[in-house]
């Protein structure tokens, strides 16, 4: 290729989020399973996607996990790892029944969340959920309490019609990748229908969704179009793409990989912003940048709305010798 034929290039500013992709329970959920692996062989049983992200998943199943969504897919005489994003209580109790070698890789912060559900809920509070009906945490979260005593709600909407049993008695909780906006608008109409519902102590919605988001909204004023790397499934990532629309960028799409990227639809755009999901690797984001790189003469800008140096331990059981 000539200097003419490169500089030919057309010009676009790509605006980096910064922080973006992997979060710390994420990072810790993966290295859970690679442990794992290493420590007792093949095959290691996964319950549900360790994390919502398909590169993650074929990269550990080419080492030896199986991915299943139920236990009782799980034969007793091999280890089973929890996902990322917690499981109902019947499931470890199962585990334990079926007396099965189990590591639970729910994060540390969605962790939080069950332990305030179990608080309130000793102290005769019911609990109001705020999350995604069949997203595999609020199961999860819902899950830690008796059928009955965890009532979601998805919308304002939802706020007006849910019954519960004592209104004066109420506590309210959220899923942790909730869009931030979103949540507070669903908080406040529970304020207003319920005066005395206790919140909790320190934000359910985490850091890394917290900081994810607000990168995007930094940047969705200077740019014409968003792409966010991600799984469909992804919640965190989902709510990034609404909330750079919330914020005003006319085109916000979220793509797996760069084969996914509507070049017509871009056509023109000079300035583009570009995140990454919870759960989405960083070699993707960077697959994404170099197809970028083929077609535009490409200026990188860095958005930096904060610095994360979050991480969490191992369970006690990765840390034991085998
Ligand atoms: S998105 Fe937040 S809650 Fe979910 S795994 Fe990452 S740090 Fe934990």
């Amino acid at each position: 290729m000539t200097d003419a034929m490169v500089t030919s290039k057309p010009k676009l500013t790509i605006h980096l989020a910064d922080p973006r992709g992997f979060c710390a329970g994420v990072v810790r959920a993966i290295e859970i399973v690679e442990r794992a692996l290493e420590k007792w062989g093949a095959p290691v049983y996964v319950r549900h996607e360790i994390v919502h992200n398909r590169h993650v998943v074929d990269g550990l199943r080419e080492k030896g996990a199986i991915f299943v969504e139920e236990l009782d897919e799980c034969p007793d005489d091999r280890p089973v790892i929890f996902s990322a994003h917690g499981v109902p209580k019947a499931v470890p109790a199962e585990a334990e029944r079926r007396n099965m070698l189990f590591v639970d890789a729910t994060c540390p912060l969605v962790s939080k969340v069950h332990i305030e559900a179990e608080r309130h809920s000793a102290r005769g509070l019911q609990i109001v959920m705020i999350g995604h009906e069949g997203h595999p945490e609020t199961i999860g979260t819902m899950g830690q309490l008796p059928k009955g005593e965890v009532i979601l709600v998805e919308t304002v909407k939802d706020v007006a019609v849910i019954e519960p049993r004592d209104p004066e008695k109420l506590a309210f909780i959220t899923q942790t990748t909730l869009s931030i906006d979103d949540t507070a608008e669903i908080v406040a109409a529970l304020q207003a229908r319920f005066p005395e519902i206790v919140g909790p102590h320190k934000e359910d919605i985490c850091y890394a969704t917290t900081n994810r988001q607000a990168a995007v909204k930094v940047m969705a004023p200077e740019i014409e179009a968003l792409l966010v790397v991600g799984a469909p499934n992804s919640s965190n990532s989902q709510r990034l793409v609404e909330v750079g629309r919330a914020a005003g960028c006319p085109y916000a799409m979220l793509v797996q990989t760069a084969a996914d990227i509507d070049w017509r639809a871009i056509e023109g755009v000079r300035s583009i912003g570009l995140s990454a999901g919870a759960s989405a690797p960083e070699v993707l984001v960077d697959g994404v940048l170099n197809a970028f790189r083929e077609r535009y003469d490409v200026d990188i800008r860095r958005v930096v709305t904060a610095e994360e140096n979050v991480s969490f331990k191992m369970p006690r059981i990765m840390r034991e010798p085998a």
